[in-house]
């Protein structure tokens, strides 16, 4: 090619490039509490360290609003059920301990956003300290990986029924076009599970663990929960998502870790 014809390519390029880059961005992330979990022993999630030893666990939800997409969910917490239990459920296989102190519906709505209003609901997985109020979004597209999909129809109690309005999607996507919210494909913890990358300006950008990793020792030695689907995927999970971090220069924010979503400002603040 001529060089100047060349030159008139390249810029073209920048400039289509340029644009795309501000289809549109995340323009505010509220971390939203879900709910909370005491555990009486730790090591289930931690074989073989800390047995015995009791954890809490944070379980946080993530509104995210995006300026030409509107509203996405990330993670839906404990069912809402829950807020009407005051000394919360228990499961005794677990050693499990679930509590909730208002409703999702009801945090949403402090923030003046409806159900109706929430384009996408967008899930780890299919636990139901994840799930539990994806019935809550009927008209909402929910978000998931084609496996977790396929493994959730094999479960004896659905998190949504075979005909939910859904986009099965199979490994990492950019959501938006824009590099703004790209699911992780993460699998391991459950066969489908995924994790998000959040663009911030000002923030930077966060990783949402999902249960990639539960709380942040397991993350420091890369450990996996007895409690797991195959553990040579959530190593290899683990490893990517520090590969983007390096790479990003990403925060990783670890939705059961009680002590940094302890320290991380709640709705109605938010980040940006
Ligand atoms: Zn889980």
């Amino acid at each position: 090619m001529h060089k100047v014809m060349w030159n008139v390519f390249l810029a073209v390029i920048m400039v289509v490039a340029a644009a795309g880059a501000h289809a549109g961005q995340v323009d505010r992330l509220y971390v939203i509490d879900c709910g909370w979990a005491h555990l009486a022993d730790q090591s289930l999630w931690s074989p073989g360290v800390n047995a015995g030893v009791p954890i809490d666990f944070s379980d946080d939800c993530y509104l995210i609003h995006h300026s030409s997409e509107g509203y996405l969910l990330w993670d839906t917490g404990f069912t809402d059920r829950l807020a009407a239990a005051p000394d919360g459920v228990t499961n005794p296989a677990l050693g499990q301990t679930s509590h909730r102190t208002q409703t999702l519906v009801a945090a949403l709505a402090a923030l003046g956003v409806k159900p109706a209003d929430v384009r996408y609901v967008a899930i780890s997985h299919v636990h139901p300290d994840h799930a539990g109020n994806v019935g809550a979004f009927p008209d909402a597209t929910l978000i998931i990986q084609k496996a977790e999909w396929d493994y959730a129809m094999t479960l004896p109690q659905k998190p949504f029924g075979p005909d939910r309005k859904a986009m099965q999607i199979e490994g990492d996507k950019d959501l938006m076009g824009d590099g703004s919210l790209v699911i992780l494909s993460t699998p391991g913890h459950t066969p489908g599970h995924q994790s998000l990358l959040v663009h911030l300006e000002k923030t930077g950008d966060v990783v949402l663990s999902g249960d990639a990793v539960h709380f942040q020792s397991n993350w420091d030695n890369r450990r996996v929960p007895g409690f797991n689907s195959d553990k040579a995927q959530s190593t290899a999970s683990m490893e990517k998502i520090a590969g983007l971090l390096a790479q990003n220069h990403a925060q990783l924010w670890i939705n059961h870790d009680k002590p940094s979503s302890d320290a991380r400002r709640h709705a109605p603040e938010f980040y940006q």
